[in-house]
């Protein structure tokens, strides 16, 4: 049995995430159950990209900020650090306008540098991973994960935070060895496997719906979630958005492969009721194409399409989402980028990693009206 608790949480005022995080905690037997005294723990927030925490992109500072002063209290020495997508140059970016430097300082956390602190191998199921060595090395590690709907992956969470154990660009030639949603969910909870976080605490009291992980918008959900099981934690949060756990193969391949439970007769969820914490009606990203089964999909495949494309108002010719193009399929162009579709897999790295949400979806007529 694993098990998840729910905590009301009002707001992002210090006293509401910490009354919230503490009694998560409790609910799980403690911090010190996680971390101890000299140990060295690393958390990890999900810091996607360099946008403020109203944006709902990002964990909100004030949540990764309250983890860290816990696990400090039980004597741990804590960093903070996350390597998000495509972002080698943007790393520091990130954590200056998602307002997680400032949280670090505060409280007297140090920043670990993902990208130069180097990797150590670990051998997944399908493939070895060069994991960073800071969370690799680390005594333990928590997970800050913000709930988000995903266009791939349909919901990114717990299992899906993993990926940032991963450096810089190599996450996007991965991106490109597993194109579909099957496959890259596969490699995600093959990942997981081998860097599986001892702690989760999960900020959904603003979540994302729509299109995410970038380009959704920000939806009070009012919870902070926690578990030290992130298939389970995944499970009760595809819920509360109103998916099924099996609509979210990070899930079902997590729970096939005894990482963690996905049935939610088995998990036990403590703190709020799980259907009184449904969000009926969150909006869900919106390819659902994606979701038709195999052979109906093979017959409609020329009426049924979805690829991204770039919204001339909003473009700034930045270049950001040619530079994380795994299959050179953009190019730069004046006065913005252009596709080469042959080349795309899909992947939508250029979708998530847009700073100005110009990498939209375009759908076909069918597409558009499943
Ligand atoms: S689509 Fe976005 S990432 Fe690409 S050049 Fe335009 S603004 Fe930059
Ligand atoms: S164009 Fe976008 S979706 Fe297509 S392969 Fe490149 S980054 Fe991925």
């Amino acid at each position: 049995l694993s098990v998840v608790s729910i905590q009301p949480c009002d707001d992002y005022t210090p006293a509401s995430v910490e009354r919230a995080v503490r009694l998560a905690l409790a609910d799980l037997g403690g911090m010190n159950r996680f971390v101890s005294e000299g140990q060295r723990v690393h958390v990890k927030p999900n810091l996607l990209s360099a946008k403020p925490p109203e944006r709902a992109i990002t964990t909100h500072p004030t949540v990764t900020a309250i983890v860290v002063k816990i696990a400090m209290e039980n004597g741990a020495i804590v960093a903070i650090g996350d390597s998000p997508g495509g972002a080698v140059k943007g790393v520091a970016r990130a954590l200056e306008q998602t307002g997680t430097r400032q949280a670090a300082i505060d409280v007297g956390a140090e920043i670990a540098n993902f990208e130069t602190g180097g990797v150590v191998p670990r051998k997944g199921r399908d493939r070895t991973f060069q994991v960073l060595r800071h969370i690799a090395e680390a005594d333990a590690w928590i997970s800050v994960p913000k709930l988000k709907t995903h266009v791939l992956t349909r919901m990114t969470g717990a299992v899906k935070n993993t990926f940032g154990v991963i450096p810089g660009l190599r996450k996007s030639e991965y991106h490109k060895e597993a194109p579909t949603q099957k496959e890259f969910s596969s490699l995600i909870v093959d990942l997981y496997s081998v860097a599986k976080p001892n702690l989760i605490v999960m900020d959904a009291v603003v979540a994302m719906e729509g299109d995410g992980p970038a380009s959704g918008d920000p939806r009070y959900v009012g919870f902070i979630i926690a578990s030290d099981d992130a298939v389970a934690i995944d499970a009760v949060c595809a819920r509360i958005m109103g998916l099924k756990p099996d609509e979210v193969l990070t899930t079902t391949f997590g729970a096939e492969r005894g990482l963690g439970i996905s049935d939610l007769s088995k998990i036990e969820v403590v703190g709020c009721n799980l259907e009184r914490a449904v969000v009926s009606d969150f909006v869900l990203p919106s390819n659902r194409a994606r979701f038709i089964p195999g052979p109906v999909a093979k017959l409609l495949a020329p009426l049924l399409w979805v690829k991204p494309a770039i919204n001339r108002e909003l473009c700034i010719n930045c270049n950001m989402c040619v530079d994380s193009c795994p299959t050179e399929a953009l190019h730069k162009a004046k006065p913005y980028p252009y596709f080469t579709y042959d080349d795309c897999i899909k992947c939508l790295c250029c979708h998530e990693l847009c700073p100005e949400r110009a990498v939209y979806l375009a759908k076909s007529w069918l597409a558009s009206r499943l």
